[in-house]
């Protein structure tokens, strides 16, 4: 609704030649035919800002918000769509930073961090130029001792610094308003992936890492719905984690959200369970299907007698909600054990594979004693 009241809003302040278009997520963008020189579209941008400025009214809350500029100019900054798309988020980014309301471009704004500035900006372009790539790492039932999903993993494959990991651009992503589209990009990605699999006959739910900034965007089920029905997938196929952490930073959101998705029949997962210190209390009203234990509980596991009691009553705790409980970060024969032993449901760590790209999980799948639905005999 506020997006709705948002477009009008820049819209008015514009002459007729002028454009405005929503990007995507909380992104819009302006092109100013006849804004002449810089002045014109500075002056321009102060409009934008003040007519944002005014509080909105939704569903009876008065609802103050904010907005950050970024101005490219043609041709100084560069005379394709390209180019000066690029150079208008790194703009939006030094205004995002500096708290300003808007910046023009200048180079040295990219000399001044290189690294971050210009990846900003590349961020987005390696979205569309397909140049992410998710990888691939597989979770086994303890009990049937078969596949019992995988975890999809975003990596960058990056021209210039090769495979970058999650934690180099994530946060980048969110504070360049490009999780939307990461988020799209990557359940599009997996339920193909996913579409794939279950023609060659593994038929198991991929999981995905969705941030809040996702969950805050209200048009995420129906997205989620439109994304299954183009891969022709069930909603079990899809399972959505989200950090205990976040859902905890909101919790009235949370429990909105989960509810929704789950209504769909998309699975939930609550992930680096343990170091979010939710309430008891809370964990009962959220609908999802299965907590994932955090890593650094599990890394250690079986090195002494002694066992972790977060990770002895993490388990017990699930049980009696009726959650499947998922391990991961079992790195060695002795967690993995100590796992068993603790009757944990499903484990999932370096022990059994690494992230890996598709291809390569399938041959893991083929050459493994885990198989999707045909229990190991080893
Ligand atoms: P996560 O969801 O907790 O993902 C598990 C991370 O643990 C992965 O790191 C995985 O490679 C690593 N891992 C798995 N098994 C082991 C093990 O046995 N030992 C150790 N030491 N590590 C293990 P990765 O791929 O670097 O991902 C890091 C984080 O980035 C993820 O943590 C997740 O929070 C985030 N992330 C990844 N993909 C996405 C995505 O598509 N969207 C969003 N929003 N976040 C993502
Ligand atoms: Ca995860
Ligand atoms: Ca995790």
């Amino acid at each position: 609704e506020l997006l709705q009241q948002v477009g009008p809003r820049l819209h008015a302040q514009l002459r007729e030649s002028d454009t405005v278009a929503r990007l995507g997520g909380d992104e819009f963008a302006v092109v100013l035919p006849t804004a002449g020189d810089e002045a014109g579209a500075v002056n321009a941008a102060g409009r934008l800002l003040a007519a944002l400025q005014e509080p909105f009214a939704i569903e009876s809350q008065r609802l103050q918000i904010g907005g950050s500029i970024g101005i490219a100019i043609s041709p100084e900054h560069g005379t394709d769509p390209a180019t000066l798309m690029r150079r208008a988020d790194i703009a939006m980014y030094v205004a995002k930073q500096n708290r300003v309301g808007h910046a023009v471009y200048s180079p040295e704004q990219d000399r001044h961090s290189p690294g971050r500035m210009a990846l900003a900006g590349e961020l987005r372009e390696a979205i569309r130029a397909g140049q992410l790539v998710l990888h691939y790492q597989p979770q086994i039932d303890v009990r049937t001792r078969s596949l019992a999903g995988v975890e999809a993993l975003v990596r960058w494959d990056h021209p210039r610094h090769g495979l970058m990991p999650p934690d180099e651009f994530m946060s980048l992503a969110e504070e360049s308003g490009l999780i939307g589209q990461l988020g799209e990009w990557t359940i599009r990605e997996a339920l193909a992936e996913a579409h794939v699999w279950r023609a060659k006959g593994t038929q198991v739910p991929v999981a995905v890492n969705l941030s809040m900034r996702n969950l805050q965007d209200p048009e995420l089920p129906n997205l989620v719905a439109r994304l299954l029905e183009e891969a022709r997938a069930a909603p079990q196929e899809l399972k959505v984690e989200i950090t205990e952490t976040e859902l905890m930073a909101d919790p009235e959101l949370a429990v909105a959200v989960t509810r929704r998705m789950r209504a769909m029949g998309v699975m939930l997962s609550i992930d680096d369970f343990g170091i979010g210190y939710s309430s008891l209390a809370h964990i009962r009203e959220l609908p999802v299907n299965e907590v994932k234990i955090d890593r650094s509980f599990i890394a250690g596991l079986g090195d002494s007698a002694e066992v972790n009691p977060i990770v002895q009553s993490t388990i017990d705790l699930g049980h009696n909600l009726g959650l499947v409980v998922v391990a991961e970060g079992a790195e060695t024969q002795a967690a993995w054990d100590t796992l068993v032993e603790l009757e944990c449901d499903v484990i999932q760590g370096y022990l059994l594979s690494r992230p890996v790209p598709a291809r390569q999980l399938a041959r893991w799948v083929a050459a493994s004693p885990w198989a999707a639905g045909t229990p190991a005999t080893a």
